[in-house]
């Protein structure tokens, strides 16, 4: 392709309001083109690496018996209400809905579970019709509260979306193994560097789920590993192990004291610098909508060196949405200023919790529900019965794995990738059935597996890219060959690029040629630097002795001469070994 004929433009500056470097560097070198909050045109460029991950992903799918189809975006409400899933969708603020002329609801599709399985039970009546996994590449909405940082957070996106079969628990869980592993083969062919981590299964429900994080500082989602176990979650769902807090030296009465303007677990420190973090616990209110329309203001406690976790709660709860409870909440269920509740003295419709890292915590602070006030020297059991406790926490590094010997450190990824073991929730709430060999019905188990397909091209980058520019892996990039032509117009410049582009071209390996008559040498550099393609091939002076110059967009700027034909053979080379 001669890139003068490709509409190709490359800006100086990064956008104003690109946060992450593949944000900035895509829009700098025209692979996308923003029109509104998270909606973004796809260029050319980017199209191909698009199509690239695409047929990955479809190589594999089909390799593994998968089934490619097409769902529309357009989903009519009533489905969703008989998955149950409209209230808290609508209720998140992250579906799109809209109403037709004649008033009837209807959804861009944020996820595909109630069209699939609606096509699925009206096509299977039989046990001999299954396993079957159907997957699309197709277009998602989401109103996402923050659409940032480019492609890795749209409102408008591209989805793969899979979704299987089966007729028993083991067979659903042979189907997800499966599905695993083609996960693993497709991010390792797309050349990226991750790690698999248990996950929350969030609003799509059911039990088992794993996420595919592509490594990477700037990535959203926080990551507890654990290196000698092997152990990896997602934070939403990590689980670890700490220890209790030393006993306090003598058991004395649970006693009130003053603590002016002392909010935090910070102010506290310095009224009682003797007493340790480990042995406040904290009392935070929350604001709970569940799923019946109701609303309760919930007490949760965790010791003063432990963080909450919202989704742990929120999954508890059954709830549909959660959040801090304001500040009026906490006046009237506390009876004081923000922040001075604990435990005791509640206002009675408040439900209290507890984070199970007070268990085993013996003589400690805790709010007063009086402003200015704490109590100290509380014993559970004796002052006041222990709540109710379950793992509410947010891992922390140093934590000891739940499994084993290990200390956890916390790393982050992006996620690209989500798979999920469903169960029946869907197939029992719409009746999705098969009669098994007694003819008897049953509600088939399913399984959904996703990957966000323009967030894998912009996690690719996030991974591969300097200050100059990106650095595609192989395997997706938008050409294999980056051919610079030093002087356009220059006979044997003219007559031995032309030759290496045909070359290339006939062997079916894509090559950017950067002919531009009126653009500086340096400028053609800055530019193939920036767009980031992988194998650059430069024809300049040593032109009419067939001489070029190669180098890698990797290789730091390290170049070598060689002859055309050389060239091509390191081009062949590399390009078959990257699976492109
Ligand atoms: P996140 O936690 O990042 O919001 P999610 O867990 O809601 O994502 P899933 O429902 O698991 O997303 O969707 C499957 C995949 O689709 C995700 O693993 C991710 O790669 C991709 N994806 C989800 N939301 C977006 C988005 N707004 N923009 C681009 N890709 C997305
Ligand atoms: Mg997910």
């Amino acid at each position: 392709m001669r890139l003068s004929r490709l509409l190709f433009v490359t800006l100086r500056d990064d956008p104003a309001d690109a946060e992450v470097r593949s944000h900035a560097l895509m829009a700098r070198a025209g692979f996308l083109q923003k029109l509104g909050a998270g909606i973004y045109v796809y260029g050319p460029l980017l199209w191909r690496v698009l199509r690239r991950i695409e047929n990955i992903i479809r190589e594999e799918h089909d390799q593994a018996g998968c089934h490619e189809m097409l769902m529309p975006a357009m989903q009519p409400k009533e489905l969703w209400m008989e998955s149950g899933r409209w209230d808290r969708y609508v209720n998140e603020g992250i579906l799109f809905d809209l109403q037709d002329r004649k008033g009837s609801d209807l959804c861009l599709g944020p996820t595909h579970e109630e069209v699939v399985t609606n096509f699925v039970r009206k096509q299977v009546q039989s046990w001999k019709q299954l396993p079957v996994t159907l997957y699309q590449i197709q277009t998602k909405f989401r109103d996402e509260i923050r659409p940032r940082f480019g492609l890795m957070r749209g409102r408008e996106f591209i989805m793969k979306d899979a979704y299987s079969f089966d007729t028993s628990a083991e067979a659903m869980a042979e189907s997800y193994a499966r599905m695993r592993e083609v996960y693993c083969n497709i991010f390792t062919r797309c050349g990226l560097r991750f790690t698999p981590v248990e996950a929350d299964s969030g609003a799509i429900g059911g039990s088992g789920s794993e996420e595919f994080m592509v490594d990477a500082d700037t990535g959203e989602d926080a990551i507890a590993v654990c290196r000698a176990t092997g152990y990896a979650a997602n934070l939403e769902k990590a689980v670890s192990r700490i220890s209790a807090p030393a006993e306090p030296q003598s058991e004395v009465a649970m006693h009130k004291e003053p603590t002016p303007a002392a909010k935090s677990c910070e102010d506290l420190l310095k009224l009682f610098p003797d007493l340790p973090l480990t042995r406040m616990l904290k009392t935070v209110l929350y604001h709970v909508d569940l799923e019946d329309g109701s609303a309760q203001v919930v007490a949760v406690m965790c010791r003063g060196d432990r963080e909450l976790n919202e989704v742990k709660l929120l999954n508890h709860l059954g709830a549909l949405n959660i959040s801090l409870a304001s500040e009026d909440e906490v006046k009237t269920a506390t009876d004081a200023e923000v922040g001075f509740a604990g435990p005791i003295g509640l206002q009675d419709s408040v439900r209290i919790l507890a984070d199970s890292s007070i268990e085993g915590v013996r003589g400690f602070l805790c709010g007063g529900n009086e402003t200015d006030t704490h109590y100290l020297d509380v014993y559970f059991g004796r002052d006041l019965p222990q709540p109710e406790t379950a793992d509410f926490g947010t891992v922390q590094a140093g934590d000891q794995v739940a499994d084993g010997d290990g200390e956890i450190e916390i790393t982050r990824g992006i996620e690209v990738g989500h798979i999920f073991q469903l169960g029946t929730k869907y197939s029992e709430a719409m009746h999705c059935n098969f009669a098994d060999e007694q003819q008897k019905t049953q509600a088939i188990w399913m399984g959904c597996y996703g990957i966000g397909v323009s967030r894998v091209a912009a996690s690719a980058i996030e991974q591969n890219h300097d200050d100059h520019g990106m650095m595609w892996p192989l395997p997706i990039a938008p050409y294999a060959v980056h051919l610079v032509q030093m002087k356009a117009g220059n006979e044997e410049q003219d007559a031995l690029a032309q030759e290496i582009h045909d070359t290339l071209e006939g062997e079916g390996i894509e090559v950017l040629w950067d002919e531009r008559p009126k653009v500086s040498p340096g400028a053609k550099f800055k530019d193939a630097d920036l767009v980031g393609i992988p194998l650059r091939i430069v024809v300049g002076r040593d032109a009419a002795e067939r001489g070029v110059e190669w180098s890698l967009r990797t290789g730091g700027g390290e170049r070598e001469n060689l002859t055309a034909d050389e060239a091509l053979v390191r081009v062949r080379t590399m390009v078959k070994e990257s699976g492109r």
